[in-house]
């Protein structure tokens, strides 16, 4: 076997292990949630196939992307997402990175890192100085744009989000492009426990505003947010306008 491809099996095998206990720390604290397991065994498999095939990143990066699993399912443990299934926050945080890496095709470590802990400051007791010295200031600097000013009441923050939209870097519009999929998918599909129709639609109305303001970034994720728009007032319609 000739040298580098005796390092690429071992650099494998190394990849293989941290995944390995990434996923025993996960059904730890999940107690091995059926949606967290199956979202972190995409997520294994796109991140090694996108390693053995050279597709940009290499095996720092992915041991990298495999710390912030862990570091997001730790601050975040114990919490559950809102919608009534009420399934481990971590959930979300997996989905966001596999969507950013199958239906966006990102390849940047830290936009895929920066995905993982996007709501770790907002929702944790995580610090921005934390996620600099664990992951450097590129990651911090994304994490920032995406994390409201919890100062504000809900409607101010609601209102800035769609006025910062514009201004937003390729790497912050792209997290949060997958954050509002995953998020209007679940209010859509299985809202939280008391919210009337009027609410979601609100709710969707607005994730519409913040999307379309959002840079021209990544088509095949703008795509897929307008395609879900699309449907949904579609769904709305009365039956006499089809
Ligand atoms: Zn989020």
């Amino acid at each position: 076997m000739e040298p580098r491809s005796q390092m690429t099996a071992k650099t494998l095998l190394e990849i293989k292990e941290h995944l390995g206990h990434c996923q025993s720390l996960l059904e730890h604290l999940t107690g091995k949630h059926a949606g967290v397991m199956d979202g972190f065994a995409s997520l294994s498999q796109i991140l090694q196939s996108s390693y053995a095939a050279g597709e940009g990143l290499i095996s720092d990066d992915i041991h990298k992307i495999i710390q912030a699993v862990e570091f997001a399912a730790e601050s975040h443990r114990g919490q559950v997402r809102k919608n009534a299934a009420g399934p481990p926050y971590i959930i979300h945080l997996i989905g966001v990175a596999n969507m950013l890496m199958l239906e966006g095709r990102v390849r940047d470590p830290d936009v895929i890192i920066a995905g993982l802990l996007h709501d770790s400051v907002e929702d944790t007791d995580t610090t921005f100085d934390d996620i600099r010295s664990a992951f450097g200031e590129r990651v911090e600097g994304f994490v920032h744009e995406v994390t409201d000013d919890k100062l504000l009441d809900k409607a101010q923050r609601k209102e800035l989000q769609i006025l910062n939209a514009p201004k937003t870097s390729a790497g912050a519009a792209q997290i949060q492009l997958c954050d509002k999929y995953y998020n209007l998918c679940d209010i859509a599909q299985d809202p939280p426990p008391g919210w009337t129709q009027e609410r979601i639609d609100g709710y969707v109305g607005w994730g519409q505003q913040v999307v379309y303001h959002l840079p021209w970034v990544n088509a095949s994720l703008k795509h897929m947010l307008y395609d879900f728009f699309e449907r949904y007032w579609q769904s709305k319609r009365p039956s006499s306008d089809l």
